[in-house]
This record gives C-alpha cells, structure tokens and sequence, in this order.
C-alpha cells in the first residue's frame, strides 16, 4: 500500500511526560503506517524550552503563522516545584499562553461522543461547544503584592494625558491584579463565535458579568451585540438559530437544564474552568478536541488535558499505564484533516475521518483505556481496559 503524500508540513509541537510518550506511539502506530508525515518539528519540551530560553515556543507560534496549521501536545506550566525539579533557569510562562497571545482568536472544544458512555447530566443529548476567547485578562495580566497605601491605575496616551483610577487604599497587606483586553482581540472572538455557529448551525449563547464589571465586561457584550445586529443578526434569522447574550451565572443554570446542541462563548477564564467541567460532565477530559482558530485562520489543533503527570511517574517506573489518547489523536486527525483540506489533498481528509472512526469504533466495541471502564455502559457489550499501547494497536487493527 502506498502512504498518502503531503504537501505542506504540518507545525508539530511535541511536549512533555505521558502525553510526550503518547505523541510518540500516535505517530509510529497510527500516522506512519498511512501517511508519508511531513512536519516541522518544534521540541516544546520543558528541557527544549529551558536550553533556548523558550524562543522554541515563539519560533513554533511563528512558523504556525507562516504554513497555517499546528498539532501541539501537552506541555508542563512550571511552577516552584517544576523549577527545583528540572532545575530551571526561569519559571517559564505557559506555552500555550504565548502560543495563544501570538496567535490571538479562539478555542472551540467539543465533546467527543461514543455509543456506550452517558454523560452525568442525563438531559444532555448533543454536544456543548465552548469558545473560549484565547487572548487577555489574567492570562495577560500583571499582579503582585502590596503593602498599606494607595493602589492606583493609571493610563497615559499617546498625547501624554493622564488619568487615574484609585484601586483601593489598602490598610492591610494584600495582592493586587491588574489586566487587559482590546476591542481588536474581542472582535474577532466574536466573529470566530458567529461563524462557527452559523457553520454547525448551532445556537449561541455568550455570558459575561458586565452587572459587575460595568466596563470591561459591558465593552464585550456591546461589541458582540454592535457585530451580530450589523452583521449577522439576518443570517441567523436565515439558519433558524438564535443569539442570546445572558450573565454567566445564568447561563451556567441554563447549560445543566439544556439539552446540549448550544455554542457557548467563554470569556478566557470562563472558557478554561468551563471546559474542563463540560468535558467531565460528558465523560472524560481526555475525550474532548480543541482547536485554536485565530482571526487570520490559522489553526491549532490541541488536546485539552494536561501531561497526566502521575501517569507519567508510573510509566517511568516501569508499570503498565491506561492513559487515554484519544484528545490527542484527534488533535492530529483534525490538523490532518485541515491541512488536508486547504492542500487539496481528498485522501488525507478520508484519512483523518477513518482515523476518528476507527478510535470510536474501537471504544464501542469494547475495548478502551481505564478511564472509560467504569464510564461505559452498553449491552452486550463488556468493557475491556487495555494499556494504552495495546489500545492504540486495536485501533491500528480497525483502522485496517
Ligand atoms: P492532567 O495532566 O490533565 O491530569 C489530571 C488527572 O486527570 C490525571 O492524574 C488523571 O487522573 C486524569 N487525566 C487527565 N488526562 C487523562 C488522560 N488522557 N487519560 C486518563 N486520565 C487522564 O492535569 P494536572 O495533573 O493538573 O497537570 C499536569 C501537568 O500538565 C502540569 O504540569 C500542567 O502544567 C500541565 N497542563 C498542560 C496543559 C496543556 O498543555 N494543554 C493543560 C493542563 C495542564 P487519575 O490520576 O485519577 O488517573
Ligand atoms: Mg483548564
């Protein structure tokens, strides 16, 4: 059988402990086997980002910019104990942070579902996307600590005028925080969101707590209602499907009692706290995908767990591990399949489908790792925990 062929390369940003073993099994049991894999190999491993003073992440950002997709495995923030544990020479930012900063837009994360795993909330049907806004507030802030006195802000533009904001007179000691967004990053959030409703015709529902935040929250809401009453108001009405701007608190209300099928958009933090709840809610956050879209469309395929650490602390140890690597294939079958698609290449979009269908099948055929188990309920069916290795095999076998 002849492999597919590429034509440009995909940006691969590997990362760190059981997810950096699993990118290595993804691509020798499931992508080489089928696919001549042409890529451009960034190593974000925190040992590649401490030895080049992490210009390795701004260096993948700007080559994702350049060919236009990325597939980027899980990576380690460190904290305090990261430091003393790699030995670091600085408590390096978050990649994707940097990442998202250089990239600016959007992630959509959506649930994938199987036949077989029920989500705990009994009344959801379809899938809850979240859009979560991938630039600003805290992740771009500046905080620190303060001691009594006074806390102000103060803005100076361009003419040199000044204003200023008293924060607080603090009389205790105390941490102060402060942080930002620009109406450029917010308007192209919003019209990620919009299209991406109107592509999946799905409803959207954006929340922010502008009762609260009067300004920065109420400057959000103003410019996605300025843009869906101009620009997209009439298509929506043409799709069928609604916009509907409400409190966070309510939404949250509203999303438990819904029955799934909405486009939910997320501030930053909302969107990060949010998607990890809704990925639990159906099943497992390792079976969710996500996807960065920024405005100039460029694309980041991602899983949205973490490095499964304690995973990680076994397998090096030797003993057999069942971590679940299907966010992670379907990072690389959705950068496969967009690629694939802007490249004019048919066979590497059917690829990256069979490649999804495959590791469902595979899961509702009973085979699946030790997460799932206990998750997974069909009859006839006997759930069987596989290593994570042997599961990837029986996908391979599947795929076939
Ligand atoms: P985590 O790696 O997501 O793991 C937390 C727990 O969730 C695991 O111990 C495991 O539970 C379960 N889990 C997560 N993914 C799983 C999978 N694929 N298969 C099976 N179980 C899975 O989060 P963390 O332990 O808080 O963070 C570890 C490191 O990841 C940190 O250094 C953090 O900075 C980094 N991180 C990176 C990203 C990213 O790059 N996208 C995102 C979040 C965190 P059990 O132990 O109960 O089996
Ligand atoms: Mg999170």
């Amino acid at each position: 059988m002849s492999k597919i062929k590429m034509k440009t390369p995909l940006v691969e940003m590997d990362g760190d402990e059981m997810t950096r073993v699993l990118w290595g099994w993804i691509k020798e049991i499931l992508i080489e086997p089928f696919v001549d894999l042409k890529t451009e190999y960034y190593d974000l491993g925190l040992v590649s980002r401490d030895k080049t003073d992490d210009k390795i992440t701004a260096d993948s950002a700007k080559a994702t910019l350049k060919y236009g997709v990325a597939v980027k495995c899980a990576t380690i923030t460190p904290n305090k104990q990261r430091v003393e544990e790699y030995n670091l020479k600085s408590m390096w930012k978050s990649p994707n942070g940097t990442i998202r900063a250089m990239l600016d837009g959007t992630v959509f994360r959506a649930p994938i579902l199987v036949d077989g795993i029920t989500p705990y909330i009994p009344t959801w049907k379809k899938p809850i996307v979240i859009a979560r806004h991938a630039y600003g507030d805290i992740y771009k802030a500046v905080d620190g600590l303060a001691g009594r006195g006074q806390v102000t802000l103060s803005y100076t533009d361009r003419k040199g005028e000044k204003k200023e904001l008293l924060v607080h007179d603090m009389d205790s000691d105390g941490v102060v925080l402060a942080m930002h967004n620009t109406d450029k990053s917010i308007r192209s959030f919003a019209k990620s969101c919009f299209n991406y409703a109107l592509d999946c015709k799905l409803p959207l529902w954006f929340s922010t707590k502008d009762t609260i935040s009067k300004v920065y929250d109420g400057n959000f809401k103003a410019i996605f209602n300025e843009i869906y009453e101009t620009e997209y108001k009439e298509k929506f009405e043409k799709a069928g499907i609604e916009y509907m701007y409400t409190l966070i608190d309510d939404v949250v209300a509203r999303i438990v009692r819904s029955e799934g099928g909405i486009l939910w958009a997320c501030k930053n933090y909302d969107g990060d706290v949010m998607s990890d709840m809704v990925a639990t809610a159906y099943g497992s956050l390792a079976m969710m995908t996500s996807v960065l879209v920024s405005p100039d469309g460029v694309y980041e395929y991602e899983a949205a767990h973490g490095t499964v650490t304690r995973h990680y602390y076994k397998y090096i140890k030797g003993e057999e591990t069942s971590t679940n690597p299907v966010a992670t294939i379907f990072a690389w079958s959705g950068a496969l399949k967009k690629r694939g698609e802007l490249d004019g290449i048919k066979e590497l979009v059917d690829f990256a489908d069979k490649l999804e269908c495959a590791t469902i099948k595979t899961i509702e055929s009973g085979k699946m790792t030790g997460d799932l188990v206990s998750l997974f309920k069909k009859e006839g069916v006997k759930p069987v925990k596989l290593n994570s290795r042997d599961f990837l095999c029986a996908i391979a076998e599947n795929l076939n």
